[in-house]
């Protein structure tokens, strides 16, 4: 308890009361909590608690997720007395909350860092909201946020950004200002959210410690030194927002329960479970995607009426280890003549996620399939000294068994223009997937477009693009640029856009439009616009 939060004479009346009362209630396990009804509801926080800011997510027809966290000393542990605080809320039709539409009573559970996730439903489709939160004397900053149109309900246009790979030590998050004023009704986020690693040498801002973190304290001061970026909160409270995460929300290249350095995986599970717990605890996520132990729900779908599905993929909790490992080095290699990636056993998705992703691509209403995962799912080939192929087995190379498998289905199943977005590189790329990519001939059963990072520095423009005349189905590649991908969505096709900030080290840095393609509806090749 942090007594210097709480007006005086809560500490001992209120306080001692409420804990006692909710002792009961909250012996249930974590998992299965539901909300406690014995919540503070007359704690007054000497600082502003809604530092963090606030969000929406997961959107439906009829609802979506609102979150905000309460937390005083943001990257301190929060500074939250370790009681459950009542935090109300309102969603209205306009941005000064006079028509209010919904109002209720949530609970910042200290179990979960007191964040707050509130699922609205029975709302209105295919329009704006607006939200704001109270607690503590304090009033959030109002949100805006919008539903899905109804279900196969017929929708002439769909706008939406993706992003990835922020690396707070690389960059002010300037390519977020621009999103935050573009005309957007979603946005994706396609991992590498934090880092935990920090960075050696001269960086324009630091992390709140150089120290990796470990456990749930230090994961959460780690989010919150991210969340102080407003730039991203702005972003993240204009739109709504889709997440799925990489592996620096956990650790550099880890695969399930396998470390980078492998560690003991009954211990690396248990840093696992306390990202995990983080990582939901900062995201607008749904009751669905709470964290038992080390494992978290987070593929899903979310659907625009007839025009577009989004099939929300989770790259890292159920992939089987990189092959070609190094002994005791775990993660990534640049591997020569790696056969075991040829391994059909080996996967990146996990059998179950596989099917419901088969499945849910087959039953799909979308016009446009659009596959959010995190990383980019073309071949890309070099040769080392001896002529021999090498490919990076972190990514989609590593796992090219499964994923000719998949592209095989996709192309069979004859399913609705399906196309991937991806992230991890910190470049842009505009690639053509294919059963076999080593056939010029072979037709595309995707397109697939990578985004650059917002931050993160980025690979090797000028040695990646003399690789590119070996690898003639990736179209475009730039990796000079750091920004965001923005894509418009009608029956007729899908125009994307590579948005590039100048200079990350800028935040006020001006946007343009690196490279633009154009996706007829039935035909999957790329078209520079
Ligand atoms: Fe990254
Ligand atoms: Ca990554």
């Amino acid at each position: 308890m942090t007594p210097r939060h709480l007006r005086a004479h809560s500490v001992d009346g209120i306080g001692s009361l409420a804990r006692r009362r909710c002792m009961v209630r909250l012996s249930a396990i974590l998992a299965t909590a539901l909300v406690p009804a014995c919540a503070v509801a007359d704690w007054h926080s000497a600082d502003d608690p809604f530092t963090l800011g606030v969000a929406s997510g997961d959107p439906t027809s009829d609802g979506f997720v609102l979150w905000t966290r309460l937390a005083p000393r943001p990257t301190d542990g929060g500074g939250m007395p370790d009681l459950p605080i009542a935090v109300d809320w309102t969603v209205s039709t306009d941005e000064r909350q006079t028509r209010i539409v919904r109002r209720g009573r949530a609970t910042a559970d200290p179990r979960l860092g007191h964040s707050v996730h509130v699922e609205i439903e029975g709302l209105d489709p295919d329009r704006w909201y607006w939200y704001r939160f109270t607690a503590g004397g304090a009033a959030s900053p109002v949100g805006r946020t919008r539903t899905a149109p109804a279900p196969g309900a017929p929708v002439p246009r769909l706008r939406f950004a993706f992003a990835s790979c922020q690396h707070y030590e690389h960059g002010l998050f300037g390519a977020y200002r621009h999103m935050a004023r573009d005309d957007l009704d979603l946005v994706l986020h396609l991992g590498d959210y934090i880092y935990e690693g920090s960075s050696a040498g001269r960086v324009p801002r630091r992390h709140e410690t150089k120290e990796e973190p470990v456990d749930l304290i230090q994961y959460r001061n780690r989010y919150a030194c991210y969340k102080s970026d407003p730039h991203l909160r702005a972003a993240h409270a204009n739109f709504p927002w889709l997440v799925t995460w990489d592996d620096h929300e956990v650790e550099n290249d880890y695969a399930a329960d396998q470390s980078e350095n492998r560690d003991d995986p009954a211990w690396f599970l248990q840093r696992r479970a306390a990202a995990y717990q983080a990582y939901y605890e900062h995201m607008p996520l749904r009751r669905a995607s709470l964290p038992r132990g080390p494992d978290m729900l987070l593929y899903r779908r979310a659907a625009f009426g007839d025009l577009a599905t989004f099939h929300v993929l989770d790259n890292r909790q159920y992939r089987s280890d990189q092959p070609c490992g190094e002994g005791r080095r775990g993660g990534g290699n640049m591997v020569a003549n790696c056969t075991d990636r040829l391994d059909p056993s080996a996967t990146l998705w996990g059998a179950t996620q596989e099917r419901w992703l088969e499945q849910g691509l087959a039953a799909s209403r979308g016009r446009w399939n659009v596959l959010a995962q995190s990383l980019m799912m073309a071949q890309f080939t070099s040769r080392d000294a001896s002529g021999h192929p090498v490919h990076w087995t972190d990514g989609w190379d590593g796992y090219a068994a499964a994923r000719t498998r998949f592209l095989a289905r996709v192309a069979a199943a004859k399913i609705s223009n399906p196309l991937s977005i991806g992230g991890d590189i910190h470049s842009f790329w505009a690639s053509e997937l294919k059963v076999d990519f080593d056939d010029a001939r072979a037709p595309v059963v995707m397109p697939e477009f990578v985004g650059t990072s917002i931050t993160s520095r980025g690979r090797s423009y000028e040695s990646t693009l003399k690789l590119l005349p070996a690898n003639p189905h990736v179209r475009f590649f730039d990796s000079r640029q750091r920004g965001y991908a923005r894509a418009e969505a009608t029956p007729a096709r899908l125009h994307m856009a590579f948005q590039g900030i100048a200079d990350p080290l800028d935040d006020g840095s001006a946007l343009r439009t690196v490279a633009a393609f154009v996706v007829e509806a039935g035909r999957p090749d790329l078209e520079r616009a």
